[in-house]
């Protein structure tokens, strides 16, 4: 059967998943870790539960593909190279450029190149893991998917800052938004779960995960996004800060007698429910401590979110559902209730029996409800694996 890889090339990683299709079963998945490390790893799960991992030194992404490709037929993973013929790549910056995935042609690298200053640590680790695929396998369908073109066709109102014009225009300065491709398929499976057409809905669907960001998904179409320029804007999220005044962070770096980067870092590694609490950047070691402060950043999270999905509401005129994912939304009744139960006030009603699980496609909110709360586990991979069929 032909197969298709989802690929996610990170600054010093690997992650792929390889799909048969159309079937869409998982036949393999794994990782390369460490690549350019004085030691790295590699992981590859396949066949009922099988594993194969070592410990090796990957001095770039192209010798982890390689191994990768070695073991998916010493294995009898896949009989011969041929059978993938589809390669998708995950890209973060898309900028203005892609409103959609596209077929990966000498134009297209050049544009992904260009975009490098929008996502510095991605970008380049991308464009490594396009090439190296396109030499592994040379006559396979690359595709390119992007975490912002799902974000693309938002309304100038919400993209634009209230800043001068001409930094849009000269510098690209806007909200581009993040978490694209799961937005995507969320709303996707809650509009085959509601049994209703996608165009006919407005969700609001959150990614809550170790990043997280959220959006107003208005007839099948990212309206509104809480991620802005970079994925550092919006809710509070596990060590990023989410939305601050930006006239804190010149104050602070003066304070602390810090670089810029050195701020931005404090932002997004040390700052967020982590920051907060200075317990744990983990949800689920929050929720079952007793401190005050874990407590604090618990509700800080919710606050912020609540406040997010209230502003999504009113700006699409009401809501037909509320889609929790990743690993928060998926696992946290208690967040999916908080959140559902800030909306008590205009019917929204959450079941606490049918809310009381975890990682499962389901409709967790009353019958009578005024919007359908759902759990629905995020499939990136496979979003992008559907993706890559459209070209082939
Ligand atoms: P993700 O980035 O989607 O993998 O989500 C990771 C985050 O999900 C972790 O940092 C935890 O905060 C959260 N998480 C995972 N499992 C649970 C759980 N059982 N309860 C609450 N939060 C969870």
């Amino acid at each position: 059967m032909p197969k298709t890889i989802a690929v996610n090339a990170g600054s010093s990683t690997l992650k792929f998943k390889l799909f048969d299709m159309p079937s869409e079963n998982v036949v393999a998945e794994g990782i390369v870790d460490r690549v350019g490390f004085d030691m790295g790893s590699f992981t590859l799960k396949y066949g009922n539960g099988q594993k194969y991992s070592v410990e090796q030194k990957f001095a770039t992404h192209q010798e982890g593909i390689d191994l990768l490709l070695q073991k998916l037929t010493e294995l009898k993973i896949i009989n011969d190279f041929s059978e993938i013929t589809g390669v998708g790549h995950r890209i973060v910056a898309g900028g203005e450029y892609f409103t959609d995935s596209v077929l990966i042609d000498d134009d297209v690298l050049d544009k992904i190149e260009s975009l490098i200053e929008y996502a510095p640590l991605h970008q380049p680790a991308h464009i490594m893991g396009i090439k190296a695929f396109k030499k592994a396998l040379p006559n396979a369908t690359a595709v390119a998917v992007f975490d912002t073109s799902f974000h693309a066709g938002m309304p100038e109102e919400n993209y634009l800052y209230s800043i001068p014009y001409e930094y849009y225009e000269k510098y690209g300065a806007r909200r581009y938004g993040a978490h694209g491709t799961s937005h995507r398929y969320v709303a996707q499976r809650a509009a085959d779960l509601l049994g209703k057409p996608l165009e006919e809905l407005k969700l609001i669907t959150l990614h809550l995960g170790a990043g997280a960001s959220i959006t107003a998904v208005d007839h099948g179409k990212s309206i509104d996004t809480s991620m802005g320029f970079t994925p550092l804007a919006g809710i509070t999220m596990a060590t990023r800060s989410g939305d601050i005044d930006p006239s804190l962070v010149d104050f602070l770096r003066e304070k602390l007698n810090v670089s810029s980067a050195d701020m931005i870092d404090i932002l997004n590694k040390k700052s967020g429910l982590l920051g907060i609490s200075g317990i744990s950047a983990d949800m689920r070691e929050l929720e079952s401590s007793n401190d005050h402060r874990a407590e604090l950043a618990i509700n800080i999270f919710n606050n912020r979110v609540i406040k997010y999905v209230g502003s999504y509401i009113a700006e699409m005129g009401g809501v037909d559902g509320l889609v929790f994912t990743a690993g928060i939304g998926e696992n946290s009744a208690e967040t999916r209730a908080t959140v559902s139960n800030a909306f008590n006030y205009m019917g929204i009603k959450i079941d606490d029996n049918k809310n009381n699980v975890r990682g499962k496609e389901t409709i967790v909110s009353t019958d009578d409800s005024s919007a359908a709360v759902m759990l629905i586990p995020t499939n990136e991979e496979l979003m992008i694996a559907r993706d890559v069929e459209r070209f082939k």
